[in-house]
């Protein structure tokens, strides 16, 4: 594993190395998942990569091998059936935090919601 790189003014550096808090969801050797702070549908998570890279082109296909799997276990873990899978690389594409990040956003059935219990297991 090549050595993780650590941007202090990243807020998503800081959230990955705990230095900034967040509601956790799952984590590996690699990634980090935790619940947007502004979601979109209950349940709405992002997972990060626990290295810096602004853009998905810049990160290690170690790093890059990770987010992907992770990204399907919160998505099945939220129970819902159906979900978004989003990825925004630069201001034009909407990226707003300049750290690789994917959002994970479930569909809850209108009526009867999710009821997601997290961290997912
Ligand atoms: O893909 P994009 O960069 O636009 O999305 C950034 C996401 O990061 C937003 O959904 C925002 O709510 C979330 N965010 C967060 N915690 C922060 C800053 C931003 O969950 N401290």
């Amino acid at each position: 594993m090549s050595s993780p790189v650590y941007v202090a003014n990243c807020i998503f550096c800081r959230i990955a190395h705990r230095k900034a808090p967040s509601t956790s969801v799952y984590e590996t050797k690699y990634s980090y998942a935790f619940l947007d702070i502004s979601p979109l549908s209950e349940g709405h998570t992002l997972v990060v990569p626990k290295t810096h890279a602004e853009f998905l082109h810049e990160l290690s296909d170690e790093y890059l091998a990770d987010l992907l799997p992770v990204a399907k276990k919160i998505a099945v873990g939220t129970k819902a059936e159906h979900y978004n899978i989003l990825q925004n690389n630069g201001k034009e594409a909407h990226q707003a935090v300049g750290h690789v990040h994917i959002h994970v956003i479930p569909k809850p059935n209108q009526e009867e919601g999710l009821g997601i219990k997290w961290p997912a297991k």
